[in-house]
């Protein structure tokens, strides 16, 4: 049985009150490790440590953070293999994705943010001959970190890499239902020698841990992501503390696919943007609308290739779907494909548990599952699901499925398929949308902002803008 620890002030500690949570393998059902069930004493010692390294950490030269920031990413790299087979254990995806996606992204977030801060550059106004104004940048202190369990490693570090960069002390809460990578990481903090404090990592419960963290007077930022209903409620502890917030929430994301698209890009690629990681993205694009000429020859393109996507043993290098990440979010999902039905949809393939043999045989697996008949307004259209199921819808006209892209509370992502360059722009431009793929998805720079509109999220982050929220602008003005 595995124990994973906090890391507070340098150093690996069990929880205050010693209590625990089981942590099971979604594949097989099993508890393997035991996660602390930190209180708030955990997060006040660790806020405590955060606040004691500030000072030194805050004014090291930005040269020497950001090699210390690469010497994490670079032990990272070292361990890649172990890290891999951690995540993938941990939250039921294939190994595949863990090593060549979710652990070299986590990466090079270390790497991007380490090279970044080196060429920051802050803002200086000149008022004609008037006056002089530049802009101090200074970090904000002890800032708290947030993150969820679909891409643990890669969401958490997407946060930890521009703070510690811009000199701020981090403590930071992983999601309880994949503690693994971040108790890796901690250990890879001792072994480089970042300094005791510099990052702290309370492992627990939202409600008890996230939530001490959001009222903590000496928090001075929230970076959060998850689920809009936890955003809103950080949002509500956080805003009367005057603490800065980044909130990356949830998504319905629209696929919209036009008749002139390259058909089998659009195809390969959707079969991807509806299923990879169990559909458990929150850039995924699970609201396919296909336009009436091509619905069709592509629904039966779409449906052969899902029904061929092998689901297994997330350690088996052929497995393509892994399992779901929690008992509880294998019973959301199925609940929702009941919905579907319900609501009139047809299942065209999947909607079931998919059984497997052996090592696997209780574990939290559901087939790739395609929906069709179901109108843009029902709940399986507005409502996060967050699993392998994607709902089919054919359109006639630009401005009908424009309609129905924007329809939700939701502004994440989305995607258009088409090869009328004027089409493109214009329907990129009138989507509700953080962020538009044009012929592509989840292509990223990381030097573009990233988050989305409506309940899908405030406060950008990403690149620049990353490293600018985790500071505090001061205006001097020089007359001349
Ligand atoms: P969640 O909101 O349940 O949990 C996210 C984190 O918040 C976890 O660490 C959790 O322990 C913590 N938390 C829970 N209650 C809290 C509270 N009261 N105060 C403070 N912290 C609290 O989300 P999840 O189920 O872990 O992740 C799935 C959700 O995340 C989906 O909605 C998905 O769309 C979203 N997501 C968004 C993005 C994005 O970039 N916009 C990326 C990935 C996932």
């Amino acid at each position: 049985m595995h124990k994973v620890l906090n890391y507070i002030g340098g150093e690996l500690v069990e929880p205050n009150a010693h209590k625990w949570l089981d942590k099971p393998e979604p594949a097989t059902a099993e508890v393997y490790a035991h996660v602390p069930d930190s209180d708030e004493t955990d997060v006040w010692r660790a806020v405590e440590a955060a606040h004691r390294a500030f000072p030194s950490w805050s004014a090291t030269p930005a040269a020497d953070r950001s090699r210390m920031v690469r010497r994490i990413a670079d032990a990272i790299r070292a361990r890649l293999e172990e890290f891999a087979r951690a995540e993938s254990i941990d939250t039921g995806k294939p190994l595949s994705v863990a090593s060549t996606v979710d652990i070299p992204r986590s990466i090079l977030n270390f790497d991007f943010f380490a090279d970044a801060v080196t060429q920051f550059s802050s803002e200086a106004h000149a008022t004609d001959s008037v006056a002089l104004n530049y802009t101090l940048r200074s970090p904000l202190g002890v800032v708290g970190c947030i993150s969820p369990w679909n891409l643990p490693l890669y969401l958490l570090t997407w946060k930890l890499a521009p703070a510690l960069v811009m000199g701020n002390c981090v403590v930071a809460k992983p999601s309880e239902v994949t503690p693994m990578t971040a108790f890796l990481l901690a250990q890879v903090c001792r072994e480089v020698g970042l300094p005791p404090g510099v990052l702290n990592i309370v492992h627990g419960l939202g409600p008890k841990v996230g939530a001490a963290m959001s009222r903590h007077p000496e928090v001075r930022a929230i970076s959060f992501t998850g689920s809009t209903r936890v955003g809103a409620e950080i949002a509500r502890t956080a805003a009367p503390l005057f603490k800065k917030i980044s909130l990356e929430m949830g998504g319905k994301n629209p696929n919209v696919i036009f008749a002139d698209c390259d058909f089998d890009e659009a195809l390969a690629t959707t079969v991807r943007s509806s299923f990879a990681n169990q559909g458990q993205i929150c850039l995924c694009g699970p609201r396919i609308f296909v336009q009436n000429s091509i619905y069709e020859r592509f629904k039966e393109a779409l449906v052969a290739r899902t029904r061929a996507l092998k689901v297994g043993d997330p350690l088996d290098p052929k497995t393509e779907q892994g399992a779901l990440v929690s008992h509880q979010h294998f019973d959301k999902v199925m609940s929702y494909i009941e919905i579907a039905r319900k609501e009139g949809g047809r299942i065209l393939t999947g909607g079931a548990p998919a059984k497997l043999e052996g090592r696997c045989r209780n574990g939290w697996f559901v087939e790739p599952t395609l929906v069709e008949g179901l109108g843009p307004e029902c709940r399986t259209n507005q409502e996060e699901i967050f699993g392998p199921v994607a709902t089919l819808t054919a359109f006639e006209h630009e401005d009908e499925v424009l309609a129905w892209a924007n329809s939700t509370n939701y502004g994440l992502a989305a995607s258009v398929w088409t090869k009328d360059l004027s089409r493109a722009h214009r329907f990129a431009a009138q989507l509700h949308s953080g962020i538009v793929w044009v012929n592509c998805w989840m292509l990223r720079d990381l030097r573009t902002p990233f988050g989305g509109v409506k309940d899908s999220g405030v406060g950008r982050e990403g690149g620049l803008d990353a490293l600018r929220f985790f500071t505090e602008p001061k205006n001097v003005c020089i007359k001349l």
